[in-house]
């Protein structure tokens, strides 16, 4: 973008804002000057499967990535696990200074469907403006931009503007499973003030964003069982007690028609949105009709007063993914089930806990039907960076810099992510900043990316990293 575009903004003093822009003029050039040999470059490592699901060629990327950091000057290191290693790099450029983690992620999805693809996963291939192979977007395109970025302004100035970490995981496909005890065991070396991950895609008008946390989530499974097998429901009916029905009372008590979870004490440690979120929130661009229109919708669930995001950044839910029992076949079958099962998740929101909620569900099943089996599945704890952490401004400056447009700040994203490993482990702020297309078919065929994004990503690293520095003048 013309520098011009950015001389009415007042994040930095004048002198300062002139400094960085002239600094970033000449990276943004040596990045534009590079284009080619950048993407030549991401094919090279595309090229290599990374398939932790089944331990394809992840050795070999580990050590490529670790020999691309120790080129860049890091002190660069495989850090082993129970799974596959990280990898970590550290490069302290401004000792005393501020230290930014960049995280990402080495291991791919597996590429099947095979046949699904246009051309093979693994022999990446330019149509349209787009890179196509596994692991593009997610996320090898996305820590690789940072990489380059890191690159490109060592090109320029010798010198990094603050110290750096990288560590890039072999195991987010398969749920990171050890990321949580390696970050609790090696916090000495991981010591940073903040935290950044370029990872997802952005809007589909692909305005630049940043993500400040992300919801947690539970699973748990309910069974419940009548007679030791099925029974006829006229012989029996009225006898026997029907699992199904157990299940359906149960799951009545937990949450109302209105859209309340009735359990006790479900809401204690949920917080209600800083004012500051609440602007961010209102901010966010959604069009609800053209939401429920794509879904077949004439209204959203309960309760029907809160807007779009609220719902997906504020708010808990508990949804059953499924209730089984009995006959669900062609016409009827008059019988009277042995056995019910409900599988449920929980979308935990800061500063609920995974274990406290687990401990929640299960006195609440006790309580109700303590005959019904209660199972826990898979947890995983909220995270939240408040918008007021004095890291925001430079990295809105910086992204407006590196693409002419202001970010979008989503306070916490519906989904879930292991971020907590970083904000209540390490004990950091966590930002999410994205750099791929809104359809870049992530665990699908056909993963892509839009070249100008990844280059626009190196950009946007390299002033993230720039303008993080300048904060120490
Ligand atoms: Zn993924």
């Amino acid at each position: 973008m013309p520098a011009g575009q950015l001389s009415c903004h007042d994040g930095l003093p004048e002198v300062m804002n002139a400094y960085i822009l002239a600094v970033m003029e000449q990276i943004y050039k040596h990045i534009e000057q590079n284009r080619n040999l950048f993407i030549n470059r991401l094919i090279d490592y595309l090229r290599q499967p990374s398939i932790s699901a089944h331990g394809e060629g992840m050795d070999k990327v580990a050590n490529y990535l670790q020999g691309w950091l120790a080129r860049l000057g890091f002190d660069a290191q495989l850090m082993p696990t129970p799974g596959w290693p990280l990898v970590l790099g550290r490069r302290f450029d401004q000792p005393g200074t501020i230290t930014v983690l960049l995280y990402g992620h080495y291991d791919v999805q597996p590429p099947d469907p095979l046949e699904e693809w246009i051309s093979p996963p693994f022999e990446p291939t330019i149509r349209d403006g787009r890179l196509f192979a596994r692991g593009v977007g997610d996320n090898k395109g996305q820590h690789f931009a940072q990489i380059l970025a890191l690159e490109s302004i060592l090109a320029v100035h010798g010198k990094l503007p603050c110290n750096v970490i990288v560590l890039l995981e072999g195991e987010e496909e398969m749920g990171s499973p050890h990321i949580a005890d390696f970050i609790g065991k090696h916090g000495d070396m991981l010591k940073a003030d903040l935290v950044i991950t370029s990872d997802g895609p952005l809007p589909e008008n692909r305005q630049p964003k940043i993500e400040f946390g992300v919801r947690g989530v539970i699973g748990f499974e309910l069974r419940a069982r009548g007679a030791n097998r099925d029974v006829h429901s006229g012989n029996f009916g009225g006898v026997v007690p029907n699992p199904l029905w157990t299940l359906v009372h149960l799951l009545g008590t937990m949450k109302d028609a209105q859209g309340n979870i009735t359990m006790e004490g479900f809401y204690d440690n949920v917080q209600a949105p800083t004012d500051l979120e609440r602007e961010a929130l209102a901010r966010l661009p959604i069009d609800e009709m053209l939401v429920k229109h794509e879904l077949g919708l004439t209204q959203f669930d309960a309760p029907i007063e809160r807007t779009y995001y609220e719902r997906l950044s504020c708010w808990p839910t508990l949804t059953i993914n499924g209730l089984h029992g009995g006959y669900a076949g062609p016409e009827s079958k008059t019988v009277l089930p042995h056995e019910a099962f409900a599988k449920c998740d929980i979308r935990l929101v800061e500063a609920q806990t995974a274990e406290e909620i687990f401990a929640k569900v299960e006195a609440h099943v006790r309580r109700h039907a303590p005959q019904v089996e209660f199972i826990r599945q898979g947890g995983m704890d909220p995270s939240k960076t408040p918008l007021d952490s004095l890291f925001v401004e430079p990295l809105r400056d910086a992204i407006l810099s590196a693409t002419g447009e202001e970010p979008l700040l989503f306070p916490a994203m519906g989904g879930s992510l292991p971020d907590y490993v970083f904000t209540k482990i390490l004990g950091v702020p966590d930002f999410t900043v994205p750099y791929a297309n809104a359809d870049e078919s992530n665990h699908a065929p056909n993963e892509n990316m839009e070249l100008d994004l990844f280059i626009r990503g190196i950009k946007t690293g390299a002033a993230m990293v720039s303008y993080l520095g300048k904060m120490k003048e």
